[in-house]
């Protein structure tokens, strides 16, 4: 691969890019960097001091004065810090789900983000996946994914990962928040959810993790869009 060898996965909520991802990054010694998440660290703090979701100078200051770090611990999991407090479970809350396209529509909270992000890609040795990298975090990014599903099976997805942390939500529940989500991310102003012209799009209902990273290797060993 050539020295800027960045993977950027974009596509809706439960499409599946956060395993897939995560997964790339694994076998192709790759940094995983979950954008989704950051965004999601954002939101919780803002809950938790009580913040007005729609005050966007507020919630602008807010993303300047937090530090978000991304970590793997030794056995590779990926830890998510919020000014230094441990927020991995935390930011799943379905709190947090409900809530987190709010903040992540706020002009002066992008800015914040997409550099911090810009930063950690400067290796070129990363998959990042969320909503705009392909078209404006990492434009120049040589290997571009837009990952979809049906609505039932990303909600159905979504219902199963939070069955199994314990959470008490209904399949109804999960459907609605991600439909809602979709759509305040696909309708705002700055940066939303597109697929990149120059992107392959994978539509992963019905396929397994393995053979959707398949796809992706084949499409990066057969040069990207190049
Ligand atoms: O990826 P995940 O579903 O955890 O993302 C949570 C939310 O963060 C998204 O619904 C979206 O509002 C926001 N997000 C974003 N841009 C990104 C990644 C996530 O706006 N690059």
């Amino acid at each position: 691969m050539e020295s800027n060898g960045n993977i950027a996965i974009d596509g809706p909520a439960g499409a599946g890019k956060s395993t897939i991802a995560r997964l790339l990054a694994e076998r192709l010694n790759y940094l995983y960097i979950d954008t989704g998440a950051m965004y999601r660290a954002l939101a919780w703090k803002a809950l938790r001091k009580g913040l007005d979701l729609t005050d966007e100078s507020g919630l602008s200051r807010l993303a300047e004065d937090t530090e978000i770090m991304l970590r793997v611990d030794p056995e590779g999991k990926n830890l998510v810090y919020c000014d230094h407090v441990d927020v991995t479970e935390d930011i799943r809350l379905p709190e947090v789900s409900r809530n987190v396209s709010l903040v992540a529509k706020v002009p002066g909270v992008r800015r914040r983000m997409v550099e911090l992000q810009r930063r950690m890609a400067s290796s070129g040795r990363v998959v990042m996946d969320g909503r705009d990298i392909g078209t404006h975090v990492l434009p120049d990014a040589p290997y571009k994914f837009f990952l979809t599903a049906s609505l039932d099976e990303r909600a159905r997805r979504r219902f199963m990962e939070l069955k199994q942390q314990g959470h008490a939500v209904t399949l109804d529940e999960v459907k609605e928040e991600i439909r809602m989500r979709d759509h305040t991310d696909a309708k705002r102003e700055v940066a939303p959810l597109v697929q990149a012209p120059e992107a392959m799009l994978i539509d992963t209902t019905g396929l397994s993790p393995e053979e959707v990273i398949r796809m992706i290797l084949a499409r990066c060993h057969g040069g990207g869009k190049h």
